[in-house]
């Protein structure tokens, strides 16, 4: 059985006070709750791991270094989010693609440092609104899955998200049967290349959109073992039935 996982990524929003979404979220949650994630900027880390320890929910950071440390202002590595306590960091989000020109080569690397420093990379890839007007999205998706997961993937050190661009934010979402392919098409290329040992029990996450009225629909894809949320996961009000929706 794949794991369940709900993921919410604050993006770079929230200050210490928003914490208390923490406890909110943990009174709301189901008994039978999947996985929790909550993924707050960089400077929450410390204070989120402490809020979070009695609630079971895991955090997470959402971007690090490739390297473990040196002359890199203003970055962190990814040892230095394992030192925070959080179990995840997020790498190639498509925000960072995009502001910040990162290639699947610097996603590759980056979820290696991830491993490296023993948590579990969410790999995100995503095609853009173009590509997916010209029927590109599963070529795109190909390429991204060959170049921005690292050799070494195991069942337990990765978890994949994806989320189409055009979806982010935008309150637009594929149909169900767009993101049945999509996740499918996904199972098949990581089996066909780590093996159905692997392949089969690495959690395959949607993110773009998602909301509490729309989560029962893409949570009945058999691939969809979750969601990464981003506007939806800042509010225990809004994630809750979210994570209910899952369990
Ligand atoms: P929204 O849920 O706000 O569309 O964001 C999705 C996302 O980018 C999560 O990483």
């Amino acid at each position: 059985m794949r794991r369940k996982l709900a993921a919410g990524n604050w993006k770079m929003n929230g200050t210490a006070a928003s914490l208390a979404e923490l406890e909110a979220l943990k009174a709301l949650m189901p008994e039978n709750a999947p996985d929790v994630l909550i993924c707050p900027p960089a400077p929450l880390l410390f204070r989120a791991n402490e809020a979070a320890r009695a609630t079971g929910i895991q955090i997470g950071a959402q971007d690090c270094h490739a390297q473990n440390s040196g002359a890199f202002t203003g970055d962190i590595s990814a040892a230095m989010i394992a030192d925070t306590g959080a179990s995840h960091v997020i790498v190639g989000h498509s925000e960072r693609r995009e502001a910040y020109e990162e290639h699947d080569s610097d996603v590759r690397k980056k979820a290696k440092a991830a491993w490296a420093a023993g948590l579990t990379a969410v790999i995100c890839i995503g095609e853009s609104a173009d590509n997916h007007s010209a029927n590109n999205t599963l070529d795109i998706i190909a390429g991204q899955l060959a170049g921005s997961l690292p050799d070494g993937m195991t069942a337990t050190n990765t978890v994949i998200a994806y989320e189409p661009i055009w979806a982010i934010g935008t309150g637009k979402v594929p149909t169900l049967e767009q993101i049945v392919e999509v996740h499918d098409f996904i199972r098949g290329k990581i089996i066909s290349r780590f093996g159905a040992e692997i392949g089969d029990m690495i959690p395959l996450l949607y993110g773009g959109s998602v909301k509490p009225d729309n989560a029962a629909m893409i949570f009945k894809a058999e691939n969809v073992d979750g969601a990464l949320v981003g506007g939806a996961s800042l509010k225990a009000a809004d994630f809750a039935p979210i994570i209910s929706a899952l369990a």
